[in-house]
């Protein structure tokens, strides 16, 4: 027997963008259902965690969910920068508290959380718009009919994928991690390893997340390389490579395995009755691969622009559309000049490394921070592009601005 349920709006998906969409959508007053395939909320963490402490208290995040940064180092092969900052601007996330604490506020307003629910596919009506979801819950099979469908699975995009507006994505990263416990940890200090030995397209890192416990991981850029970045990972480890090597005896505690879409923003996000947020819509910053802060922002705007469609009685793209102008017109430009920077790292050998590290030297805390996030103002960046001292921090500059 099918147990079967009527919603205003389903999110499916229990991620960052799911949790956050699901919250707005319930401050509007909807009637939500939360879908999450895994046992619980963020059972397997497939992220990082690296965020901006001004996104984290715009968001309302509680502060025993992250540990502050201070200071970024980065290593090539024969070079070393360390920028420090006189206050924390960046943070590594405890990310299952995160996450539990996200869909936590989601159901506090009364959304339905249900786990144990794989969605496998889609309900459609006469004109084929979607109109539910079905799939596995752990008492067989779930239907969920519901107004609007609201599509936060992520890197596997499940619901636009069953409706045929998608196919996988081509260009994406890969990502490899072990969360350790370390001999010594200097836990305001994150580090980016690059080179050919850490990654040859893409960068490893160590993150801090407090205490003695550290991230160590490797991101490789797809179909650029074929390295395989658990066993990059594993190498790097066992050879103590760069600053592994300074954190001393290392233990196992974790090991988390993802993959973050980097085929810029080429997905349209709405149509009847669906939205795609997160990375599922390919949210994300492809210069260090980060999306958490995204998928929390747009997902709440997509929860808010489902619920306030639902409740005027048309659901159909067109009332939708707000969501995907709202978010196009906060990144959109940014994430293609990001693009271009990427373009530039991918293709650097080791010796252009050790160069280019020599322009991130000459870069203050704000501006190597806003050129991180792909926090592209323009004016900045033509500040930067016109009047810095250094010749070559012009010419990355002039690079976001388009230039060559
Ligand atoms: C190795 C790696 C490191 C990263 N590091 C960072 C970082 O440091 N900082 C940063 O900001 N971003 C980072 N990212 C990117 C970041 O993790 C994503 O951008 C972010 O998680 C996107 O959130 P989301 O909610 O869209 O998707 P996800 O976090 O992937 O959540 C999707 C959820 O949907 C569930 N789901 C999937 N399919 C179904 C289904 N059929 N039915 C029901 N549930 C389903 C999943 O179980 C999951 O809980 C990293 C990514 C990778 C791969």
């Amino acid at each position: 027997m099918s147990e079967e349920y009527d919603y205003d709006l389903v999110v499916v998906g229990g991620g960052p963008a799911g949790s956050s969409a699901a919250f707005a959508a319930a401050k509007k007053g909807v009637k939500v259902a939360l879908l999450e395939k895994e046992n619980s909320i963020a059972e397997t963490v497939r992220t990082s965690g690296v965020t901006w402490i001004q996104n984290i208290k715009e968001f309302g995040i509680p502060d025993d969910c992250f540990n502050p940064i201070k200071k970024f180092s980065f290593c090539s092969p024969n070079n070393e920068v360390t920028i420090s900052d006189t206050v924390s601007r960046a943070a590594v996330l405890d990310v299952r508290k995160t996450y539990r604490w996200l869909a936590n506020e989601a159901e506090q307003l009364g959304v339905d959380v249900f786990v144990k629910t794989n969605i496998k596919n889609v309900i459609k009506n006469e004109s084929d718009d979607i109109v539910g979801v079905t799939g596995i819950g752990p008492n067989g099979e779930v239907i969920f009919h519901s107004k609007v469908v609201i599509d936060a699975t992520g890197f596997p995009s499940t619901i636009c994928k069953a409706m045929g507006f998608v196919s996988q994505w081509e260009r994406f990263g890969a990502g490899a991690e072990y969360e350790m416990k370390a001999e010594h940890v200097d836990s305001d200090t994150w580090w980016l390893m690059v080179g050919q030995q850490y990654s040859p397209a893409g960068y490893a890192w160590i993150f801090p997340l407090g205490g003695n416990i550290v991230r160590i991981g490797v991101g490789v850029g797809k179909p650029e390389s074929n390295v395989d970045p658990t066993q990059r990972l594993k190498e790097i480890i066992e050879k103590k490579l760069g600053p592994i090597k300074k954190l001393g005896e290392l233990k196992e505690v974790e090991f988390h395995y993802g993959l973050i879409p980097n085929d810029g923003l080429s997905r349209k996000t709405v149509f009847n009755n669906l939205i795609l947020v997160g990375d599922s819509a390919g949210q994300a910053n492809p210069l260090v691969l980060e999306g958490i802060r995204y998928a929390i922002k747009f997902g709440r705007v997509a929860g808010k622009v489902a619920a306030e469609a639902i409740k005027s009685g048309n659901t159909d793209e067109e009332s939708l559309f707000s969501y995907e102008e709202n978010w196009r017109k906060e990144i959109e430009s940014k994430i293609n000049s990001a693009g271009k920077v990427q373009d530039r790292w991918i293709g650097l050998t080791d010796e252009e490394w050790d160069k280019e590290l020599d322009i991130i030297k000459e870069l203050k805390p704000e501006e190597f921070i806003d050129f991180i996030k792909a926090d592209f103002g323009l004016s900045n960046m033509i500040k930067l592009a016109t009047h810095h001292p250094k010749l070559a921090v012009r010419q990355l500059f002039n690079l976001v601005k388009g230039k060559k």
